[in-house]
């Protein structure tokens, strides 16, 4: 496994490589990166991981400091699964870039995290962007845990770089809980909380399959969770998977859920 540190080494590790698989993730890795990993390592010929804590996708500077680092444990970790490259760019590495870019979201986008996180998908895009220009790679591994993140990813890059988007499904602990290196923010009882309110949610989904009037009964599950489990709820809304517009039907929705835990804030979908 070789370690890149900046662009200089990445384009002498990757002028003559083809078939090339990108894993662009924050560290703290858990099985949810892994299961993406694990999955370009079977499909293309070479594999490099980014570890990259973006500062410009934080709207709070405050959170961003406290964006859990394990460089160390990562770097173990990629080895043993025998990935190609580890690319660790300096900040200035990814925005020293001539070309500055301006990402703006339509207004039809503003929705859900975008909403709730101003900036937060504009720095996103940004440096998947500046990532697959020095990288391009032929596939690009992305999880469904940020569902929104990957849909608009997908979007913009596709329409400017010949990359495809990889969508991988999102991996749960034994009680549910949508894997995230921002877990480890968390105490064990909330934790636990945590996992309440996804199997909660799952079983709530299935319910609706033959239910009337959605928007409703969502409305008050969105109560009934704030009082039961002392949660703070950004939103909690049913939309269509394809354009993510809010709906009515349980066909190709999910149900997207951010709230907060001791200030922690947890995203998930169903
Ligand atoms: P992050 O390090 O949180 O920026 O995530 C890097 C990539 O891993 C993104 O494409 C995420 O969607 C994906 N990812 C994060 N958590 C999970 C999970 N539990 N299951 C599957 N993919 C995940």
């Amino acid at each position: 496994m070789k370690i890149l540190l900046n662009n200089i080494d990445l384009n002498e590790a990757l002028f003559d490589k083809s078939n090339i698989g990108f894993v662009p993730t924050m560290g703290s890795l858990h099985d949810g990166h892994i299961s993406l990993i694990k999955k370009s390592l079977k499909l293309s010929n070479k594999t490099i991981v980014s570890i990259f804590v973006n500062p410009k996708q934080f709207n709070n500077n405050d959170d961003y400091k406290k964006y859990p680092r394990n460089v160390k444990k990562d770097l173990r970790v990629l080895k043993s699964l025998k990935v190609d490259f580890v690319y660790l760019p300096g900040v200035k590495d990814i925005y020293k870039s001539v070309n500055k870019i301006k990402i703006k979201l339509k207004k039809q986008d503003k929705i859900l995290c975008a909403q709730y996180r101003k900036g937060h998908f504009e720095g996103v895009i940004e440096v998947m962007t500046h990532l697959t220009k020095i990288i391009n790679p032929s596939k690009i591994f992305m999880g469904e845990k940020d569902f929104q993140q990957l849909l608009l990813v997908k979007r913009y890059i596709e329409k400017n770089f010949k990359s495809k988007i990889i969508s991988c499904k999102t991996i749960r602990d034994r009680n549910k809980l949508a894997l995230s290196s921002r877990n480890i923010l968390l105490k064990k009882n909330d934790l636990s909380k945590a996992g309440k309110i996804a199997k909660h949610l799952i079983i709530f989904k299935k319910r609706l399959l033959n239910k009337k009037n959605l928007k409703n009964l969502i409305f008050m599950k969105k109560n009934e969770l704030k009082k039961k489990y002392d949660i703070k709820i950004d939103y909690l809304e049913l939309r269509n998977t394809k354009n993510l517009r809010l709906t009515n039907k349980i066909k190709n929705a999910k149900i997207f859920v951010a709230y907060y835990i001791n200030k922690v804030r947890l995203i998930d979908n169903y």
